[in-house]
Parts: C-alpha cells; sequence; structure tokens
C-alpha cells in the first residue's frame, strides 16, 4: 500500500504525541547523565516538525518536501545535540525517495534506513558508544535484513522496534564515548542512554504507524 504526504503527516503527529508523553522520563535520564534536556529538546523539536509538516498542502507536498519541512523546524527548535542528528536524519530521509509522489513499502524501509545512517554519519558515532545510535543502528538493520530476505513491512518493523529496544537496554552497561556523558567515565554505567530511549520511542512509534496502515 503507497504512503502519501497524508499519511506521513500522520507519522510526525503520531511521534510528536508519543515523544511528549515520555518527556519528563527523557529528561530524566538526561539528568542522570547529561544536563537534562533532552525530553524537552525533543518535545520541542517533534512538535515543530509536526507543525511545519501538517501546514503542507498534501496536493502539492511530495514525501521529499515533508522530510525537508521536518529537518528544518527539528532544527530550528531544538538547541541540543539531538537537533542536527534528528534535522540530518530528516533531510536524509527526503534525498532517499527525491522525486518520489508517494512511497513504497520498500522506500519506507529506504527512509527508515536512511535515517539511521544520517544520524550515524553526523554524529559520527559507532554502536558501543552509547549514543542514539545504539538504538537506531540494529533497527535499521533489522528492518533491512528483514525486508532483504521478504518479510512484509509490519513484520521487518516489529522486528526493528524489538531491535531498538534491545540496543536501547545494552546502553545501560556501557561508558559513553561521544557527547556529553563522555565526560563522566564509568559513572553513566547502569544508566539508559536518553537519546537511545527517545530514539526507540520514535522507531516504535513508526512500527504502530506501519501496523495501522496495513490494519
Ligand atoms: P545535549 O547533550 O546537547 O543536551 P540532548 O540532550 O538533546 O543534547 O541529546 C543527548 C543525546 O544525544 C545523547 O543521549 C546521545 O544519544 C545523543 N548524542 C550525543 N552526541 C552524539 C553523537 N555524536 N552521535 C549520536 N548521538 C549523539
Ligand atoms: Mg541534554
Amino acid at each position: 500500500m503507497a504512503i502519501t504526504t497524508k499519511d506521513l503527516q500522520h507519522l510526525f503527529a503520531l511521534i510528536a504525541e508519543d515523544i511528549a508523553a515520555q518527556r519528563d522520563h527523557l529528561c530524566e535520564l538526561d539528568g542522570a547523565i547529561g544536563d537534562g534536556d533532552h525530553g524537552l529538546a525533543m518535545d520541542a523539536g517533534c512538535e515543530a516538525a509536526t507543525k511545519a509538516v501538517g501546514g503542507l498542502d498534501p496536493a502539492q507536498a511530495a514525501p521529499t518536501a515533508v522530510f525537508n519541512a521536518a529537518a528544518k523546524a527539528f532544527l530550528n527548535a531544538v538547541g541540543a545535540s539531538s537537533g542536527p542528528l534528528y534535522a540530518t536524519a530528516f533531510m536524509r530521509a527526503g534525498a532517499a525517495v527525491k522525486d518520489r509522489p508517494e512511497l513504497s513499502d520498500e522506500e519506507f524501509v529506504r527512509v527508515f534506513a536512511a535515517m539511521a545512517q544520517g544520524i550515524q554519519e553526523r554524529g559520527k558515532a559507532e554502536p558501543g558508544e552509547k549514543t542514539m545510535v545504539d538504538a537506531w543502528k540494529p533497527a535499521a538493520n533489522a528492518a533491512l535484513d528483514a525486508w532483504a530476505s521478504g518479510t512484509s513491512l509490519p513484520e521487518c518493523f516489529e522486528l526493528a522496534e524489538r531491535a531498538a529496544h534491545q540496543g536501547c537496554e545494552a546502553t545501560r552497561d556501557m561508558t559513553a564515548a561521544k557527547g556529553r556523558a563522555s565526560r563522566l567515565g564509568d559513572r553513566v554505567i547502569g544508566h539508559i542512554d536518553p537519546g537511545a530511549a527517545s530514539a526507540a520511542i520514535i522507531v516504535a512509534s513508526m512500527t504502530n504507524f506501519v501496523r495501522r496502515l496495513n490494519g
């Protein structure tokens, strides 16, 4: 089933709703190993992106324009390091489906993988460095692998959601090599990375979106 601009507008609204519901929790996680603003940053970014995307005319705006609008709004709304990381994710998502009037299932998998790749390249973090990459990368790989072996889109995202959740949990035992938490050495062990936690929320929102599309 084709994914339209209208569907993507709903997707951003879903993500913003789920992030808003976890805003305080994300701030608490960031309070333990960062500066405590991650929930506020993600909430502001997702809300701004949803508003910008919602203002587009679905009859005029292609998916690439949706992702570009989201990137710009997110970047403008967020001063924290998650700002440029997610702005890059959305830019790459848009570039991955350039000139497509709507998205096939395969293109949506490509969008998802491009987001993860963009975050990794922008932040130059490798898996194991206690960042959002520890959730995004395994999630993207799970979806790509599953898609390549003929798995349906909803099942690909179920697997991605599980991988993101596990990747997020795994950050608990890591020391941080990137971002603010990298200054705290072993003191961050025992705490989940806030960026990995918000990433797992976003992947779960995307999974719900795919489930609804096919439901
Ligand atoms: P800030 O640290 O500027 O306050 P946020 O609180 O919004 O920014 O986001 C913190 C999160 O950003 C971290 O938990 C981590 O997941 C992520 N992060 C920080 N630096 C990087 C990086 N270089 N690559 C990927 N993710 C990063
Ligand atoms: Mg912070």
